[in-house]
């Protein structure tokens, strides 16, 4: 949770993070907030992508640009005990509409999708993408 005391006291209508708009603007005029800070569309994401992502863009705002920002596929690599472990989308994506594939290869760990075909997350270990299909796939609506 980030720390909100700051933005509250000085007038920023705050939830969980400091509330923004499609535009990464809060409730004051003038004033962006992108990153850990931030809540957008009742998220607070907590993550780099999302932080790199939600500058850039505010930024371009700041300059006067109309960016729209639509919210970041959660998508994250850690190293856990040598490996790299990766996942992709929607983590509690559940219920009707989804299924569950585990792919029994070393090295995979279980992957869900849509019935769509669309993934909806997918976790795998010893490999450390920055941008790839998965993550394109888990993109496209
Ligand atoms: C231990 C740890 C491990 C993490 N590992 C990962 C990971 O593996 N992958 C991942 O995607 N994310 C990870 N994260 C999250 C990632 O660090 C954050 O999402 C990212 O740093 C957010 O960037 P930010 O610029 O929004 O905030 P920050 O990087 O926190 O930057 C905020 C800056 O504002 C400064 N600041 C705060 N208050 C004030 C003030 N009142 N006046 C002036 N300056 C102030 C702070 O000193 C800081 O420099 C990790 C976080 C932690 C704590």
């Amino acid at each position: 949770m980030p720390e909100t005391a700051l933005a509250r006291e000085a007038g920023l209508e705050v939830g969980r993070g400091v509330l923004v708009d499609d535009r990464l603007r809060t409730s004051c005029p003038g004033v962006f907030a992108a990153g850990d800070a931030s809540e957008h569309a009742g998220r607070v994401y907590g993550i780099i992508p999302a932080a790199f992502e939600q500058a850039r863009i505010a930024a371009h705002n700041m300059l006067g640009l109309d960016m729209p920002y639509a919210g970041t596929v959660p998508a994250n690599t850690l190293k856990v005990a040598g490996l790299h472990v990766t996942s992709v989308g929607e983590v509690h994506a559940a219920g009707p509409g989804f299924e569950s594939l585990v792919r029994s290869d070393p090295g995979w760990g279980s992957t869900r999708r849509s019935s769509s075909g669309r993934a909806a997350w997918s976790a795998r270990s010893g490999w450390a993408p920055r941008r790839g299909p998965r993550r394109s796939a888990a993109s496209r609506p």
